[in-house]
């Protein structure tokens, strides 16, 4: 069985790869959905055929996502909180609902980054042999 099983013939650069993953788009024709539910991908694309269901991104996706949302939310919150604008009861609430949502935005993308990743590059991860 072949392992490039795409009904285009030509693979896009890696950097138009990633940027369709990053818009929850297939890495390799652009115009489908990756994923059919929040985190889970497709088997294959409708519209290439391009088989997405062998790659595992484990853990990377959460890691990059609280690495990203720490960056964010982190220096925010220190830099409002030194200010003393917020009164400390309404930050309590809204710094953790802030980094939930921006989580929850953030996961889905991370995870299509990751699997674009090692969909071009073929990376471990890939259970196809
Ligand atoms: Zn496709």
């Amino acid at each position: 069985m072949p392992l490039h099983t795409s009904r285009i013939k030509e693979k896009p650069g890696k950097k138009l790869a990633v940027l369709r993953a990053l818009k929850l788009k297939c890495p390799n024709c652009g115009k489908e959905k990756l994923f059919r539910s929040y985190l889970k991908q497709v088997n294959a694309c409708p519209n290439c055929g391009e088989e997405y269901a062998h790659i595992r991104t484990d853990d990377a996706a959460p890691w990059l996502t609280i690495l990203v949302v720490g960056h964010v939310i982190v220096p925010s919150m220190v830099a409002v909180q030194a200010s003393g604008v917020w009164p400390i009861g309404f930050s309590a609430i809204f710094w953790p609902a802030a980094a939930t949502l921006l989580g929850g935005l953030v996961l889905p993308r991370a995870k299509a980054l990751i699997l674009g990743v090692i969909w071009y590059d073929r990376a471990p991860g890939s259970e196809k042999t």
